[in-house]
């Protein structure tokens, strides 16, 4: 950018957004957008996409055309821009008729600096009509949102994406640019193909979510592992993704009675009970959603502290995308894996129904097979994975680095003992029974069928049982155990497992626990508390969640989701320093002028106590 142009995206950032500086990349993208160049910016979640087509949008004339998957997500966008006072509309099939009358004129008029269609408004049917409407509105450049729609390596395949293309046709002169965070080679070479994007600047991101706690446990009491979570996070917004419908509903029924305020999501519900839901969750009238993946593209909520996934997805595209709705807002927020050998195999069944057991999507649960199992630095993985190098030695916030793991010593006899307890209960029982033999612990269950005098008995019987469970998922992992494919699912011997349980030098097992005594000194969620008391620090809590209680209000009256009044960051940091006047509250991260000038003094008198 030249330093004119740049001294005046910088005035329009702070005086639109109340931000003080672009973030990284940013600057690069909204440079290809004033230079009509047209450009494929992949970032992060919550890295910051959409001003790079908002900013661009204010600093030349003419209209910026932006394609949006969905109706939800365009409706809070839009109201962000209004809220901040920029002109902005959208067009779509869920308004009514007068609503959208009125859009089409003030585009005659051009009134507006973005409209958000989605992409069947461009290509679908009347398309055409559509298009030669906007002509007279001289559309400068248009944005692809959740760009990765377009191909199917990605994780939400979207067929009239593959079309847009041919929409810039109708535009000579304007630029098209794509945007999404989903950073993995085969995607961005789809999208660069089908999209027709000429001679594109391509700019890939930092792709790390340093904010992002990521944990792996192997499934063993999972309610006890929720409840351990959520106890982390008393009345934050998390999310917890389940496998089946079946486990959403008893979950949620579940922490219902244990009173916390849930809602269900599946696809089993109605229509109007999953919007219900949906919104409740948005609207911050519950703080937690119990979903299957239905649940997940549009939510735009931006202060989830968790994400929780029940059961391994079936890649590390998916676990990214959907553990990546935790923490949009930059503060720290926690991602955690139960997984089991059994999810896999589930994975692999249910594709080879449906006839998309292919290499691609084989090698892509393998993948995610590595992952659950991996004992690495989880940033370092993912990292990685996506084709990145990462250069910090220790992430400070994964499992892993914070400690919580330790390697088992002599992992090959103790795999090799659950191994031989599988033979001599005949391979004919599930995990749970395996591992209550393996502890030893007499019961009646045990003593029926005798298996209280097996030579096994007890062989383990210093570890936990989440550590036996624990072991006995790592193992399956590893490929020497294999769970059957029943509802209650019982434990084979793999020949891998059987040439380890003839031989110990037959296999390189590695496993892992929690770890038991803290060493050294710093507590088991030591460095973890470490980040929580930065963005914490000088922060009054009260006063916090009295600006909450405002901003709810205030969403309520204006029929919009808390977090396009405020976000978290930004209420915050009026905690933190209490502004006594509007020129003071100006200063404050994410307060622009026209927030300031229309919610000001109501946010100025409960930080001055004055209600
Ligand atoms: P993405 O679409 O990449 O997931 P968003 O565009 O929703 O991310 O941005 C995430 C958050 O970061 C939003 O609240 C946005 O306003 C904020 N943000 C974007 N750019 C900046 C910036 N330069 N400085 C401060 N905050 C920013
Ligand atoms: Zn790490």
């Amino acid at each position: 950018m030249s330093s004119a142009s740049s001294a005046e995206a910088l005035g329009l950032l702070e005086r639109f957004w109340g931000y003080t500086s672009l973030r990284p990349l940013q600057e690069e993208a909204i440079d290809a957008v004033l230079g009509g160049r047209d450009s494929l910016v992949v970032l992060p979640t919550g890295g910051g996409k959409s001003l790079c087509y908002q900013l661009p949008a204010l600093l030349r004339p003419g209209l910026a055309v932006v394609v949006s998957p969905l109706i939800s997500l365009m409706k809070d966008q839009v109201d962000t821009l209004v809220g901040n006072g920029i002109a902005a509309a959208c067009y779509n099939s869920a308004m009514g008729e007068d609503e959208r009358a009125s859009v089409v004129a003030g585009l005659r008029e051009q009134r507006y600096r973005l409209l958000y269609v989605s992409p069947e408004r461009l290509v679908g049917t009347g398309g055409e009509r559509f298009l030669a409407m906007l002509q007279s509105a001289r559309v400068r450049f248009l944005a692809v949102d959740e760009a990765h729609c377009i191909s199917q390596w990605g994780h939400d395949f979207r067929p009239e994406y593959r079309q847009l293309g041919r929409a810039r046709d109708a535009f000579p002169g304007a630029s098209l640019h794509a945007f999404t965070a989903t950073a993995t080679g085969r995607v961005r070479r789809d999208i660069i193909e089908q999209l027709g994007l000429r001679d594109a600047v391509e700019l890939v991101g930092p792709f790390d979510r340093a904010n992002l706690t990521y944990r792996v446990l192997p499934r063993a009491g999972f309610r006890r592992q929720v409840d351990e979570l959520l106890a982390r996070h008393r009345g934050e917004a998390g999310i917890i993704y389940c496998t089946s419908r079946k486990e959403v509903d008893g979950l949620a029924a579940s922490l219902h009675d244990a009173g916390h305020r849930v809602r269900p999501y599946h696809a089993g519900l109605s229509d109007d009970a999953r919007n219900r839901n949906q919104d409740a969750f948005l609207d911050e009238d519950v703080d937690l959603v119990v979903a299957t993946v239905a649940f997940g593209m549009g939510i735009d909520r931006s202060d989830v502290r968790f994400v929780l996934h029940a059961g391994a997805p079936r890649s590390l595209e998916h676990y990214q995308q959907e553990s990546g709705r935790a923490g949009r807002d930059g503060l720290e927020a926690e991602c955690v894996l139960v997984y089991s050998g059994a999810d896999f195999l589930r994975w692999r069944m249910m594709l080879e129904n449906a006839g998309e057991f292919t290499d691609a999507s084989r090698t892509s649960l393998r993948d995610m097979e590595r992952y659950a199992s991996g004992v690495t630095c989880r940033h370092r993985h993912l990292v990685q994975y996506f084709g990145e190098t990462y250069t910090k030695e220790r992430c400070g916030a994964c499992d892993v680095c914070l400690g919580e793991l330790e390697p088992v010593p002599d992992a090959v006899t103790v795999a090799r003992k659950v191994l031989s307890c599988v033979a001599r209960v005949d391979q004919r029982f599930g995990a749970s029974h395996v591992a209550a033999v393996l502890r030893g612990k007499p019961s009646e269950q045990l003593s029926a069928r005798g298996h209280d005098l097996l030579s096994t008995f007890g062989l383990l019987k210093d570890a936990s049982i989440a550590e036996v469970r624990g072991y006995i998922e790592q193992i399956s992992v590893q490929g020497y155990l294999r769970p059957t494919d029943d509802v209650y699912p019982v434990l084979r011997l793999t020949q891998s497992g059987l040439d380890l349980l003839r031989n110990p030098g037959a296999g390189d097992v590695q496993l892992v626990r929690p770890r038991q005594a803290p060493k050294g000194g710093g507590s088991r969620r030591g460095a973890e508390r470490e980040r929580d008391g930065e963005t914490w620090q000088g922060v009054d809590r009260d006063l916090f969640d009295r600006l909450r209680a405002l901003r709810h209000e205030i969403a309520r009256a204006r029929h919009v989701p808390p977090y396009v009044i405020f976000h978290d960051t930004t209420l915050r940091e009026m905690a933190r320093q209490r502004p006594s006047s509007l020129s003071d509250l100006r200063h404050i991260y994410g307060v622009g002028e026209r927030k300031a000038l229309e919610l000001g003094s109501q946010f100025l008198a409960v930080i001055q106590g004055q209600e």
